[in-house]
């Protein structure tokens, strides 16, 4: 029997990531190398927010650049990767609790390509997005738990060698960034939340993760729930036996947690 591939929480942190080396960016090409190769990933964006499920079923991802203000050398990268139909539509015909729909018209966004580029820099891995439910109903948008669900279901992924990545951020404010400076003093609040959900992962506390809001610095830390929910959808797929690692822990811009973790 073949081990089932690791699963991923990565903090992608600003897009400029994708054209820094630091400590961050080596960890991630670090992680690369050291991980068995995948078969394909699958990437659950914090930048692809829908009304219900997606997955992107493209032959060919096209390079999304979806930010604005940026140096032009950002909008000039492309991540030449094939995408993978047939493991996106057997995931659709697998998962029974929600429908997941198919997309063609989304490629890949920043929370993937600014990552991949220092994990495979070959970009010679297929790779698809899926995104999150962000339905404009009476819960506006899911309740955590319902993703919660959505994501237990996705172990059958790992066991194909398909390496799941959640990509966003556990502490996430744009309102308090300090733009200039990436080595900025990270906020107490900042610090706090990010050391309390680190404890909570450890300890296996997936309540008190999905009630994130009674944990001291949440509405600061968590001020939209895009950044945070692809978080909620790797601890959902640890399994009994999964062992947990913590890749990068650290902050930039003072109010942008970088944690990434792994586990299997
Ligand atoms: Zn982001």
């Amino acid at each position: 029997m073949t081990k089932d591939m690791p699963a991923l929480f990565i903090g992608h942190g600003s897009p400029m990531n994708a054209v820094s080396k630091n400590e961050f960016t080596d960890s991630l090409a670090a992680l690369g190398k050291r991980l068995p190769e995948p078969e394909a990933i699958m990437v659950i964006s914090a930048h692809w927010l829908t009304p219900g499920t997606y997955v992107s079923c493209n032959e060919k991802p096209g390079t999304i650049h979806d930010f604005y203000g940026f140096p032009e050398e950002l909008y000039e990268i492309e991540y030449p990767c094939p995408g993978s139909p047939d493991n996106a539509g057997s995931l659709i015909d697998s998962i029974r609790k929600v429908s997941i729909k198919c997309s063609n018209d989304w490629g890949l966004d920043h929370a993937s390509w600014a990552i991949l580029k220092h994990m495979y820099p070959g970009a010679d891995i297929p790779v698809f997005e899926m995104s999150l439910d962000y339905s404009f109903n009476e819960w506006h948008p899911k309740p955590i738990q319902y993703h919660y669900e959505i994501a237990s279901q996705l172990a059958i992924l790992r066991e194909k060698g398909i390496l799941i990545i959640g990509s966003g951020n556990i502490v996430h404010n744009l309102g308090r960034i300090d733009f200039r400076n990436i080595d900025a003093e990270p906020y107490d609040w900042a610090v706090e939340f990010d050391e309390r959900v680190k404890l909570d992962i450890v300890n296996k506390d997936h309540e008190e993760l999905i009630r994130y809001q009674k944990i001291n610095g949440a509405t600061l830390a968590v001020p939209t729930l895009d950044h945070y929910l692809p978080m909620i959808y790797v601890i959902a797929l640890q399994g009994e036996n999964d062992p947990l690692k913590f890749i990068y822990e650290g902050f930039q811009h003072g109010s942008i947690s970088m944690r990434c973790f792994q586990i299997g």
